[in-house]
């Protein structure tokens, strides 16, 4: 099968990951008979750099004619003066609402080989871990109106206003419900109902959902409770489906969970098949073009690809599986470096990765 796909590999470490990562389908697509076509566009810094504009038409015209978009990461210090509206990050906000993507899942997976990461007990994580995050992403209190004001007898206020509309809920809880019925089956929807209106139109939503999909085990919880039992016993939750400001939070909590923000990955997703896919971290400016960052989030991001966007599901539990030997093997990059183990480079671990796919 010939496959599309966009990359933007961005700013600071986005061009040594993804570098990695497209090696990695090449070979995925020789191992398996596919014929993957790279399209590379730009975005971010290197976009106002060339082009004067974070998110070239080009680049969102070569993104929506894609099966796919993998990203790197844009931003930097370079452009950190930059007014508001003009600086990188903007792209995102731009390939999301081009591409209609309203769903951001992140899956957070402790590997047994990087136990030792992990800032929990041992026995609070046993086996490992793997939940995964449904953010809204489009909607709420991020996008909602927002002002300053005064008031008499209080000063000057300022106020944020979240805003959900049943259409939202229901086709981000459609969403979690169909991960969830990849996975163990169960979604717990995070919200704060006994004080918000907005969550509880949520909640209200998300049990109609459930009383017409009995394939799906839902639970609610308070979102002050959902940050507690993240940390207190992480495996009692499968799916979690939540706003956008909740799950902003809540995905960087359960992510820390796992050790190192350079193993993960993350899709955007809307409805329709096309996604975009990037590691969860920035450009990592400090370390960029040294040979170190390391690619494994992006990599799995492309895995994340495979599954969502092209239907490839053995491809991508090659790519995993893969990932998982060369951690077994006691290769690591230097973010995740522990005694005894060996220190590879960017390039060795993309390497090391493709030789382990076979
Ligand atoms: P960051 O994720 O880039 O870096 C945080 C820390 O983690 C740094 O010490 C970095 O060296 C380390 N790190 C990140 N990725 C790593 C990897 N793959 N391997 C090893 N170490 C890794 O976050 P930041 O420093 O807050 O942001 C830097 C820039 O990235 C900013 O301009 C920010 O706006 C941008 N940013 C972009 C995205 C995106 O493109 N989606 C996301 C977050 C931040």
């Amino acid at each position: 099968m010939n496959y599309k796909i966009a990359v933007i590999a961005g700013d600071g470490i986005g061009p040594e990951v993804t570098r990695e990562t497209v090696e990695v389908l090449k070979t995925i697509g020789t191992k398996y008979g596919h014929n993957f076509t790279f399209s590379h566009v730009l975005a971010g810094g290197c976009a106002i750099d060339a082009t004067g504009q974070p998110l070239p038409e080009e680049t969102l015209k070569t993104c929506l004619e894609s099966d796919a978009v993998l990203l790197g990461a844009v931003g930097g210090p370079k452009w950190d003066t930059l007014p508001g509206k003009e600086r990188p990050e903007m792209a995102l906000f731009g390939l999301r609402s081009g591409l209609g993507l309203f769903a951001n899942l992140r899956p957070a997976i402790l590997y047994s080989a990087l136990k030792e990461a992990c800032p929990l007990k041992e026995e609070l994580i046993k086996d490992g871990l793997d939940v995964l995050v449904v953010r809204e992403l489009t909607g709420g209190i991020y996008f909602g109106e927002r002002g300053r004001g005064h008031d008499d007898r209080l000063g000057e206020t300022a106020y944020d206003m979240e805003v959900y509309s049943m259409m939202e809920v229901e086709r981000i809880t459609k969403v979690a419900f169909e991960m969830a019925k990849k996975r163990k089956g169960k979604v717990t929807s995070v919200d704060k109902a006994n004080v918000l209106e907005s969550s509880r139109l949520w909640r209200e939503t998300v049990n109609r959902m459930a009383e017409g999909d009995h394939s799906v085990q839902v639970d609610h919880m308070y979102v002050d409770n959902a940050s507690m039992q993240l940390v207190r016993d992480p495996n009692q939750f499968d799916v979690i489906v939540t706003s956008n400001l909740f799950g902003d939070i809540l995905s960087d909590e359960a992510s820390m969970i796992t050790g190192s923000i350079g193993m993960l990955p993350s899709a955007s997703i809307g409805s329709e098949k096309r996604g975009l896919f990037e590691p969860v971290h920035g450009s990592a400016p400090d370390i960029a073009g040294k040979d170190i960052a390391n690619p494994i989030a992006t990599i799995m991001s492309a895995a994340m690809m495979l599954r969502t966007s092209l239907d490839l599901m053995e491809e991508a539990d090659a790519i995993e599986s893969a990932v998982s030997k060369v951690l077994d093997a006691g290769y690591r990059t230097a973010d995740i470096m522990s005694p005894g183990m060996q220190k590879l480079g960017t390039k060795a671990m993309g390497e090391a990765v493709r030789k382990a796919i076979g």
